[in-house]
């Protein structure tokens, strides 16, 4: 938790206020109010941290936290920092807006010595702010067939560093009951996955957005799909050049996002690449997830394996979908794996670089870490490859003169894996488009 508040107590807008408040031995078993401002609705998190002096004559501080409108928790003594977030919150919190105003942190002088005790209590609160974050997005438990509760796939994704799931069980809603208490580490994206003989879709972001799974024709996948989008969830069609449970309902239905990587890197993966590259070189503009698809413990799926990073504005679902809908999204191999980002000026990923003339010339920047000497990265556009190149640096930057005469350009990077014996993606970015002009 320390390694976190170093991280946000960087962000600019942070407050940062340390309040020191003796407490006399006459105050003993009352409460006491330290107030503290909250200038505006921007906030997302506000982090508690408290120590007090005099313990080995026997001082007994508790704490608790009170925003304008309720007490939002008391951890009592059994805590010495705490935060409460928009959609996280350390347990024994309760997460929710964080409203402007006159805020307390409320001390309990449970036990005070005769010579009382100082007690140093230090707030921050951060602003929303725009950042990666990483997760899954495909993944069952026992509320259909996978094998781990949600609580166990929580925990085992959170030790896997994610900081966003879906729980996406088969044509049921129940395991989404979870997602109403907040976790401390992880935000819970609402999903299910409509699971008919016929192709599988992902819904996400709404926690009941399926109303029959059982749709056979294009028609009757067409009108759920509708239901479902127009109740504010996110279509995704999943695995759909799976050899076992392929999309056969047709590309003719509302959906925003093709599951292009599906668990480990696979023929049916390539195949979803190589048909997402031809409608993108259509014009079309189709967001590419990936998702482990994890049920259980398996040689080579994992939680995380691949891993979506979204960039949001903030640290909630809602946040999480805007990316998502924008296609501001990077599939990687696995959470440790490479990471590569393009951008054109102020431009990144899913956005539209204006409109300029098709002779102007487009500079493209590639960022790359976590790469692995020997890696292949590709530049990708409409007309196919436009660069390739091998590294041997971890790190990396490529500048390119992209020709605005193009309607996209996107990022590969691949990896021959030796004890495979195949060369298998390791990062796949959504395009960068250019914007025609009139
Ligand atoms: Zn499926
Ligand atoms: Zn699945």
């Amino acid at each position: 938790m320390a390694k976190s508040f170093t991280q946000h107590e960087a962000q600019p807008g942070t407050l940062h206020l340390i309040q020191e408040r003796f407490i006399t031995k006459e105050e003993e078993q009352t409460y006491i109010e330290v107030p503290f401002e909250v200038a505006n609705e921007r906030f997302e998190r506000i982090e508690i941290r408290y120590h007090y002096d005099n313990r080995s004559a026997g001082s007994v501080v508790d704490i608790g936290l009170k925003s304008p409108e309720r007490i939002v928790g008391w951890s009592g003594g059994a805590r010495d920092s705490f935060f409460v977030g928009v959609e996280k919150a350390t347990p024994g919190y309760l997460a929710g807006s964080l409203p402007a105003g006159t805020w307390a942190v409320l001390l309990g002088a449970y036990r005070v010595p005769e010579a009382g005790c100082r007690v140093t209590v230090e707030i921050t609160a951060v602003p929303a702010y725009s950042r990666w974050m990483k997760g899954d997005l495909h993944m069952h438990t026992i509320h259909s067939d996978g094998s781990y509760t949600a609580a166990e796939t929580i925990e085992l994704c959170a030790q896997r560093g994610l900081e966003f799931i879906a729980l996406t069980d088969h044509n049921t809603a129940s395991q989404n009951r979870f997602t109403l208490a907040n976790d401390d580490r992880l935000l819970l994206i609402p999903g299910v996955e409509l699971t008919s003989y016929r192709g599988h879709a992902n819904l996400l972001g709404q926690l009941d957005a399926l109303g029959d799974f059982r749709v056979l024709t294009p028609d009757a996948a067409a009108s759920e799909l509708w239901k479902a989008r127009d109740m504010g969830a996110f279509v995704s069609l999943n695995h759909p050049f799976c050899d076992l449970c392929p999309w056969e309902l047709g590309f003719d239905v509302p959906y925003d996002a093709i599951e292009v990587w599906n668990g480990p890197w696979r023929e049916l993966n390539e195949t979803a690449v190589r048909w997402w590259q031809e409608q993108l070189s259509r014009g079309e503009r189709i967001v590419a997830l990936g998702g482990s698809d994890t049920h259980r413990a398996e040689r080579f799926v994992m939680h995380g394996r691949p891993v979506s990073s979204i960039w949001t504005e903030s640290e909630t679902v809602e946040g999480l979908l805007n990316g998502i809908r924008k296609g501001r999204v990077v599939l990687s191999a696995d959470p440790d794996d490479s990471f590569i980002t393009l951008s054109s000026g102020m431009q990144g990923i899913g956005d539209t670089i204006a409109p300029v003339s098709p002779a102007a010339v487009v500079p493209l920047l590639i960022e790359a870490s976590k790469l692995q000497g020997g890696d292949r990265i590709s530049l990708w556009s409409d007309r196919g490859v436009e660069a390739e190149w091998t590294t041997d640096d971890e790190e990396a930057v490529f500048a390119f003169d992209g020709s605005a005469d193009r309607l996209f350009y996107r990022v590969e990077s691949r990896r021959y894996i030796k004890e495979m014996e195949r060369t298998v993606m390791t990062c796949l970015t959504n395009p960068i488009y250019i914007g025609r002009s009139i």
